[in-house]
């Protein structure tokens, strides 16, 4: 899950970056209204974190437009104002929710668990392959029943992976859809996190799960 967070107070961004982070997603920062709003562009998000007062595009005016665009993508605003006409007017224009300063993370983070399963389709609460068990409300991880303790990161790449049991999964569509914009992709970040994966949840077991597809990427699959 990637979520994109438009706001210009940086010890705000920071905290909230690093709380969405420690969940598992993949989380992109603009301090900026309209250089926020050409990131929404992108479509890459699963959801966006919106604050009203930014410097160059206000929050009502980014959501507005994203609307306009037919990006989809849930947004909850986050603002200092409390009048129900602002909430109102929040909602008028595209908003999903409404947060009001200063919130605590942990409801925000319920409130960000309740629009992404709204908005998928398909309303799981758990992904199976072969003998493993993803439950993606409560983030544990279970093989043969055995639980699996994952970082924040193993666990947004695994997932990703089970989303896409059976198909080819190249590095480019990991760094897309899992690691943030910044990430060096010089690097060989992807296969030491891979490795890390591999090393927890296929290693001690017979049928492997994680493929590698040679000169393409990866698979993810119970079938041998
Ligand atoms: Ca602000």
């Amino acid at each position: 899950m990637r979520v994109l967070i438009i706001e210009d107070e940086l010890k705000i961004s920071n905290f909230l970056m690093k709380g969405f982070k420690e969940e598992g997603y993949a989380v992109d920062v603009s301090l900026d209204g309209e250089k926020g709003y050409e990131m929404a562009l992108s479509d890459h998000f699963d959801l966006i974190i919106l604050d009203l007062m930014l410097p160059s595009m206000d929050g009502l005016t980014i959501c507005k437009k994203l609307r306009e665009n037919n990006i989809e993508i849930p947004i909850i605003m986050l603002t200092a104002k409390a009048s129900v006409d602002d909430k109102v007017t929040g909602f008028d224009t595209g908003a999903d929710d409404y947060l009001v300063k200063p919130f605590v993370f942990a409801e925000l983070l319920a409130r960000s668990r309740s629009l992404l399963r709204k908005n998928n389709k398909d309303k799981i609460s758990k992904l199976t392959v072969a003998d493993l068990e993803l439950d993606l409300t409560t983030h544990r991880v279970f093989r043969s029943g055995k639980e699996i303790m994952l970082t924040s990161r193993e666990y947004g790449l695994l997932e990703y992976f089970m989303r896409n049991e059976g198909s080819i999964i190249t590095r480019t569509m990991i760094t897309e859809n899992i690691w943030d914009i910044n990430y060096d992709s010089f690097t060989n970040v992807i296969d030491v996190y891979i490795n890390y994966l591999r090393n927890k949840i296929d290693k001690d077991y017979e049928i492997k799960l994680i493929h590698t597809i040679r000169g393409r990427g990866y698979m993810f699959s119970g079938a041998q």
